[in-house]
């Protein structure tokens, strides 16, 4: 059950006009790491918790998920306030002032300013898509139901969301839209510490938290023939002048296997490719014999007028 509060969680200050500055909060509240998601994926990840030992955790994810509603709130509202009475608006960089009015084509400024979808779909209002109008998506919600790795997520959605809050926030000066940015920017370094913290009392400490799954899933025969290789320790670099400098942080210990050392390599040594056959009964792929003598005819005019390969190698 959720109550309602008839107020905003935090100040809006007032400005000029800004469709644009209004298209790119569109962003924080409907893209993939906006207000949107964040507000369904941690109700869900609460609605459909198990494990009452957990408790602590799920009321965690409640708390942060109702906070996230009235953020929801907080930037839709901020988005039409920005919007409201921009399109005859017709600017004094200075002062607040009124909309000046009128003129023959008042929604004139919908076809170069922010989203025309503002002014032609609804009514200089929010909407539930992001800064390029993509509509929000259920399938940006992630909840596997592992506690911890729906915490890891959360981990990285709090700081994708405030690293493009800053991005926002330094796109513009509007004062109605850095006061909402600003507030969003804080709140998000509050539930990143959150997560960290709940995923810390689990451990973090990576060696007790990884694996995700906690197995090494040796029970399936071909993963445990790739584990006795070690693969899992490896990282490649794919890096044929050897300029890669990753191998300075993919080494040591492993952070999920006891006694395991971490190793780079250059890149495996990779099996051959085998094209698929045709298949006509899908018309795939449909080349007839006339087509195929074109093919055929390119194909040796590109070899023909090919220059000599690149040929990498080891550095010498
Ligand atoms: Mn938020
Ligand atoms: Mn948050």
């Amino acid at each position: 059950m959720f109550f309602h509060v008839q107020k905003m969680i935090n100040e809006i200050v007032p400005d000029e006009p800004d469709p644009a500055a209004a298209n790119a909060l569109q962003e924080g509240l409907g893209g993939q790491f906006g207000e949107m998601r964040t507000m369904m994926q941690y109700l869900f990840q609460s609605f459909n918790f198990r494990g009452a030992q957990a408790r602590p955790f799920r009321d965690l994810l409640h708390g942060i998920g109702t906070e996230e509603i009235s953020h929801v709130e907080l930037i839709a509202t901020t988005i039409a306030r920005l919007n409201d009475g921009s399109p005859r608006y017709s600017g004094n960089p200075t002062d607040l002032d009124e909309p000046a009015a009128g003129g023959a084509t008042p929604l004139s400024n919908a076809l170069s300013d922010g989203n025309i979808h503002h002014f032609l779909v609804g009514a200089q209002g929010a909407m539930p898509v992001d800064a390029v109008g993509n509509p929000w998506s259920g399938s940006y919600v992630y909840n596997s139901g592992n506690l911890v790795l729906d915490l890891l997520y959360n981990l990285m959605l709090e700081s994708t969301g405030r690293l493009q809050k800053c991005r926002i926030y330094e796109m513009s000066s509007n004062r109605t839209l850095r006061s909402t940015v600003a507030y969003l920017i804080v709140r998000d370094q509050a539930h990143e510490n959150a997560y960290a913290k709940a995923l810390e009392s689990l451990g973090v400490n990576w060696s007790k938290t990884l694996p995700i799954p906690k197995t090494s899933a040796e029970k399936y025969p071909e993963v445990a023939t790739l584990l006795e290789q070690g693969l899992e320790n490896k990282q490649y670099t794919f890096d044929l002048d050897h300029l890669s400098e990753a191998g300075k942080i993919f080494r040591s210990t492993s952070p999920s296997e006891a006694g395991q050392t971490l190793r780079t390599a250059q890149a495996p040594e990779g099996v051959p490719i085998e094209i698929a056959d045709p298949r006509p009964e899908e018309f795939s792929p449909g080349l007839d014999p006339e087509l195929l003598e074109l093919v055929q005819a390119t194909a040796e005019l590109e070899l023909a007028e090919a220059d000599e390969p690149i040929r990498y190698g080891p550095a010498s």
